[in-house]
């Protein structure tokens, strides 16, 4: 059972223990049962006010709160007349989590108060907001008292009303003795907790668009890399016919196509188109072997970049060189490595595709 540590006078004012006479000296009463009160001020830290009688009733150490609930109020109506007084930063968090990403947006903005703030003193022990004001957002706010852990009513986001929680921890008993001391303990752990403001500037509705934007991005560069990795799997699994044969393999007969817009790709290869923007489409592909490389046991394979559909305006300087070195004779630029290659690509591209004829990629 809690202890008064506070109680009021005949006059109905908040009394803290410390600040009374020592007794039935006091002048306090039992704010709940409205019987009058000793102040035990003992050398023991836990000085408290006592029914005269001795007649404690759970009630009557609840009412402590209730009273500790008003000097709260006070103290908020002090603070929020302060000239130079604001209220804090409205931030919504939003999250996107999907198997590959985990990514935050922030929307947020600074509603200040237009205009008179209506105190409600009734409203201070139910649920009901202490204050009501009008937002420069052009919306109504209310504003409510939470104590200690107190759990904050389930935030309605659909309100079309604003709510503010001013939310303060229980001061320690030694702090309880004195008024100065409890409300210094009270404002500077009491702060400003925004439950709810809605939307109407459409700063959230924006954030959520820019956070769907960004993992559908990631979710196509990525799904690009896999296909690219694919393929390039399949192409070490299974080796497209050699050009270049040792002295007992035949050209074989089926006669691969050639594409122009692919100088020196292999034959019967997927290509992997990626348009970066309106000007600028690549196509990769796997270049064929040349020289007298023994095509059995050749673990290196060569890839190319060509500027689809063909060379456009300063091709051989739109890649950086870590990625590849322009052939400027041959019409492509010959990739260092070719997950890098897709990396920087995937990670540009507006649109990418595969097929096994680049004719398939007109007009993408
Ligand atoms: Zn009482």
């Amino acid at each position: 059972m809690s202890k008064l540590f506070i109680a009021q006078d005949a006059a109905g004012e908040i009394r803290f223990i410390g600040e009374v006479e020592r007794g039935a000296e006091c002048g306090c009463l039992c704010p709940e049962c409205g019987s009058p009160l000793v102040a035990r001020q003992g050398m023991a830290n836990d000085w408290h006010f006592a029914h005269e009688a001795s007649q404690e009733r759970p009630e009557c150490g609840a009412a402590a709160l209730h009273l500790l609930r008003r000097f709260v109020f006070q103290l908020l109506q002090q603070q929020m007349s302060t000239p130079g007084f604001t209220l804090p930063i409205y931030r919504h968090e939003l999250t996107l989590t999907r198997s590959l990403v985990h990514l935050r947006e922030d929307a947020q903005w600074a509603p200040q108060i237009l205009g008179d703030v209506q105190w409600r003193p009734e409203a201070l022990d139910d649920g009901e907001p202490v204050a009501r004001a009008r937002l420069d957002t052009g919306v109504d706010l209310h504003i409510f008292v939470r104590f200690g852990d107190a759990a904050a009513a389930p935030a309605r986001t659909d309100s079309e009303v604003a709510s503010l929680s001013f939310k303060v921890r229980m001061p320690p008993t030694a702090a309880l003795r004195d008024r100065r001391l409890a409300a210094q303990q009270l404002e500077s752990f009491g702060e400003f907790f925004w439950e709810h403001h809605p939307d109407t500037q459409g700063l959230v509705r924006a954030a959520q668009e820019r956070l769907e934007l960004r993992g559908d991005r990631i979710y196509s560069n990525w799904l690009s890399m896999v296909d690219a990795k694919r393929q390039a799997l399949a192409d070490a699994a299974a080796p497209a016919a050699p050009l270049f044969y040792g002295p007992s393999s035949p050209d074989s007969a089926d006669a691969s196509r050639r594409h122009a817009c692919a100088p020196g790709h292999a034959p019967n290869i997927n290509f992997t188109f990626y348009r970066l923007n309106q000007q600028e489409a690549w196509l990769l592909y796997l270049l064929e072997r040349v020289g007298p490389n023994d095509w059995r046991t050749a673990q290196q394979k060569f890839y190319a970049l060509a500027p689809y559909p063909a060379p456009f305006e300063g091709w051989t300087e739109a890649v950086p060189r870590a990625v590849g070195v322009p052939d400027e004779a041959l019409g492509f630029i010959r990739l260092a490595g070719f997950l890098d290659a897709v990396t920087y690509l995937s990670r540009r591209a507006r649109v990418t595709r595969s097929h096994r004829d680049p004719s398939a990629f007109q007009g993408l």
